[in-house]
């Protein structure tokens, strides 16, 4: 089962988070049927937004992440809430393209140029969104930037998706560490150091590494604390009411254009897949 961890080291001004993501790309591997490149993308966001849920603090925030590109996988939008429940959507998930030339997934020629955003619903009356340009594309790099210059927490972001030859999801996984105001430069190269020493995230949880035990590998010599621990999972809360909500606002004109001409409508839900019908009963109700 997925899971998440939350951690602290003793006398250091740093937080750490760590997420084993496999099912729950999986799931979303199977649901959107993203090809190789496309499960990369899209798995690394849901990754990083999986990790962030562990920074909110209520019980309705939720968190957003939109990335908008002029590469062929266009759009990618990523939600997830404090349960740790995520769902997410890729507009083109059928990506082909060549690897890179050291054999990895080409995600920044999948996602280009454009802009991350991300969006979180702290339940006040509005949101705090904040958006930055996507600085490589490689999606860790882009969450990097992304806390450096709209929270100004200086950040390492690593994601991984292990992507099988058959396009089925061997590994996915992550983790982030924050300095906080009043980190020393001893600390900064012990971390330097050890993301060049230790080896990839994919790799360490295919190696049968815990959570646990790749941020002690990661901070030998420290005095990790964790903190908490919590499941994740792809999740849509869909439901009917909410698509019925969305055709009673389309306007009654538009009902009656859609009963006249189709009878009926069928809405699929963009984030799980499932399909909701609207027969020309339903429509009528909905004009009452
Ligand atoms: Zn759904």
């Amino acid at each position: 089962m997925d899971y998440m961890i939350s951690a602290t080291i003793e006398g250091q001004p740093i937080r750490l988070f760590a997420a084993d993501t496999t099912e729950m790309i999986r799931e979303s591997q199977k649901i959107h049927g993203t090809s190789p490149t496309a499960s990369a993308a899209l798995g690394r966001t849901m990754t990083a937004v999986a990790m962030m849920t562990m920074m909110l603090k209520s019980e309705k925030d939720k968190i957003t992440a939109q990335i908008k590109g002029d590469g062929i996988a266009e759009n990618i939008l990523v939600v997830g809430n404090v349960k740790g429940e995520l769902k997410a959507d890729i507009y083109n998930p059928d990506i082909y393209i060549p690897l890179k030339e050291n054999g990895k997934l080409d995600v920044s020629s999948a996602i280009g140029k454009g802009t991350l955003t991300i969006i979180k619903d702290l339940g006040l009356k509005h949101p705090y969104i904040g958006t930055v340009e996507i600085v490589s594309g490689e999606i860790a790099e882009d969450f990097t930037y992304y806390f450096m210059a709209s929270e100004q927490v200086p950040s390492v972001v690593a994601l991984g998706v292990l992507v099988n030859p058959d396009g089925s999801i061997e590994k996915a996984g992550g983790f982030i560490i924050q300095l906080l105001p009043g980190y020393s430069e001893n600390l900064i190269e012990h971390i330097e150091k050890r993301i060049t020493e230790v080896s990839s995230i994919t790799i360490l949880l295919e190696e049968g590494k815990s959570l646990e035990e790749i941020l002690l590998l990661l901070f030998d010599g420290y005095n990790v604390s964790f903190a908490e621990e919590k499941l994740v999972k792809y999740y849509c809360d869909c439901n009917k009411d909410r698509f019925e909500r969305g055709l009673i606002s389309l306007g009654s004109e538009e009902i009656k254009m859609i009963i006249e001409e189709q009878e009926k409508a069928e809405i699929k839900c963009h984030f799980c897949g499932k399909e909701y019908m609207f027969y020309k009963e339903d429509l009528e109700e909905l004009l009452k």
